[in-house]
């Protein structure tokens, strides 16, 4: 707990025990989405709102402390900052996993440069079906 506590305190962010219990749920199981973080943070605080939990994390990602991942038609997940990379998504129970890809040769294609468009940042996402989901499909 005091670690995360440090971690808040490093980057000048208010620590209250709403944004520990935050921050520690992201830090111990990865990425999650909003209602996630709500279902585990209720038990520890019965009055908590979505709304107060969005307001934590809009908080910590202006801070560059919390990253959200959009992913495309499910809902944004939520991890601890770290350099920027790709995600794999099942499609079946929404488990999102980082992945470690080299986009370098991809932003060099002729489609990007002839856009015109100067590249910033890119990350990939892939979707398909985790191990635990493909397991239960073949039972
Ligand atoms: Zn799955
Ligand atoms: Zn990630």
């Amino acid at each position: 707990m005091l670690e995360v506590e440090q971690m808040l305190r490093q980057r000048n962010i208010k620590v209250t025990p709403q944004r520990l219990a935050l921050v520690t749920e992201l830090r111990d199981k990865g990425h999650l989405n909003i209602e996630e973080l709500y279902n585990s943070l209720k038990r520890k605080f019965p009055s908590i709102s979505l709304a107060t939990i969005y307001k934590n994390l809009n908080a910590m990602i202006e801070n560059c402390f919390v990253e959200e991942v959009k992913i495309p038609y499910a809902k944004s997940k939520y991890e601890i900052a770290k350099d920027l990379h790709s995600h794999v998504v099942c499609e079946e129970c929404g488990k999102v996993c980082d992945i470690d890809i080299d986009l370098s040769s991809v932003l060099k294609c002729d489609t990007i440069s002839n856009s015109g468009f100067e590249v910033q940042k890119s990350a990939l996402i892939v979707s398909g079906t985790c191990c635990d989901c493909q397991a239960k499909k073949k039972k």
